[in-house]
């Protein structure tokens, strides 16, 4: 079978033949690759950055935001039978620290982890792959045409969640777990996939959101925003030390810019005991220089709260896939247009290394759904 192998050796992606993995457990299961979108960790991987391949092998696989149809599995498989639409999750725990024992690898300790299509298990963009039962997320094939999303909401689900959390932890009184985004005004900073899909979520729990980017309001991802519900900030137009005179009260930030920068600017848009999540990573280094003694009075008088959040839990992922559903239901036309490009795995390398413009995300088709 095809499959797009980043050589370790010289970062150099071709697409190769393997032979097609088969169920080796009672509890695997295998999936005929649909399809599986393109991020900026791919990005990353195929001009050199992070990736590692298996032990002993000379390249990785890579892809890591899967859709698949189950075409084959084991004899201890209960949840899903051929024909059922699933995921595979991403992270694969060390097994040992007291969070993968828990279940929960997106807060391992010890770092060894892995994960599939980036970190030395072979990923995704291929024509099929083989995993456990545990791994599998079954999803309704009313939203096959962009469940493909349900990896990089998983992340946008784990952010929402942990901001939650740490609110009502902090402040118990003032509202239910799951009331509490209703009516707070959350800032999304930046509209690529994650930030859009975040912004789906927070208005589907009844949230006022306000997205920011750079660019002109007239194009796709403000609007698409706007069919949201949301409204929309030009970072070039307007400073984030008057978005408190604009819009009010900023309760929430979700972040997914990965400008460090920037986010140390948006801190002073933060309101009284707000929260600010971050799940951008700036790549390299640059260094930066701020009033340090006036953010730490900042952060203390206001009682706020920063957290990073990277990966998501399985319950994320699950959350993720109700949500694309009950998107689909509230604002259809907006969940057709988020992915803008879906192309061949021959084209894979004109997707990793151009960004079009008018693009939100870019998928590799590798087979049709039978429906
Ligand atoms: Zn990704
Ligand atoms: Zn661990």
């Amino acid at each position: 079978m095809k499959a797009v192998a980043l050589f370790q050796e010289n970062a150099e992606i071709k697409l190769i033949d393997v032979s097609e993995p088969a169920l080796t457990l009672p509890d695997h299961v295998k999936l005929r690759v649909l399809q599986v979108g393109i991020c900026g960790t791919d990005r990353e991987e195929a001009s050199g950055g992070r990736a590692d391949a298996p032990e002993g092998e000379k390249y990785l696989i890579i892809g890591h935001e899967m859709l698949g149809q189950v075409v084959e599995v084991g004899k201890a498989v209960t949840s899903v039978k051929p024909g059922d639409i699933a995921i595979f999750t991403v992270r694969r725990g060390c097994e040992k620290c007291p969070s993968c024992l828990m279940g929960r690898p997106d807060m391992c300790y010890t770092g060894n982890y892995k994960e599939r299509g980036i970190k030395e298990l072979h990923g995704y963009q291929t024509e099929f792959a083989v995993d456990r039962e545990k791994y599998l997320i079954k999803v309704p094939k009313e939203i096959v045409d962009f469940a493909v999303l349900a990896e990089p909401m998983s992340v946008v689900e784990k952010a929402i969640d942990e901001a939650v959390r740490v609110q009502v932890a902090r402040l118990p009184e003032a509202a239910e777990e799951s009331q509490w985004m209703r009516g707070k005004q959350v800032l999304v900073a930046g509209l690529g996939p994650i930030g859009l899909l975040a912004a789906l979520a927070l208005r589907l729990r009844g949230a006022k959101v306000i997205g920011l980017d750079i660019v002109d309001g007239s194009t796709a991802r403000p609007k698409i925003l706007e069919e949201m519900g949301g409204k929309y900030i030009d970072g070039r137009v307007v400073k984030p030390e008057t978005y408190d005179e604009h819009f009010g009260q900023i309760d929430a930030i979700i972040e997914a810019t990965g400008i460090a920068m920037l986010d140390f600017e948006l801190i002073e848009a933060l309101g009284v005991n707000g929260v600010f999540v971050l799940t951008g990573i700036p790549g390299g280094h640059r260094p930066i220089s701020i009033d340090g003694s006036d953010l730490m009075q900042k952060l203390v008088l206001k009682n706020q709260v920063v957290i990073g959040s990277v990966n998501a839990s399985e319950a994320h992922f699950q959350r993720a896939v109700d949500d694309l559903v009950q998107g689909a239901k509230m604002w259809p036309n907006v969940m057709k247009q988020l992915i803008t490009h879906r192309v061949k795995c021959e084209d894979m390398m004109d997707v990793l290394t151009k960004h079009p413009a008018d693009e939100i995300k870019s998928v590799i088709q590798w087979s049709n759904p039978q429906l």
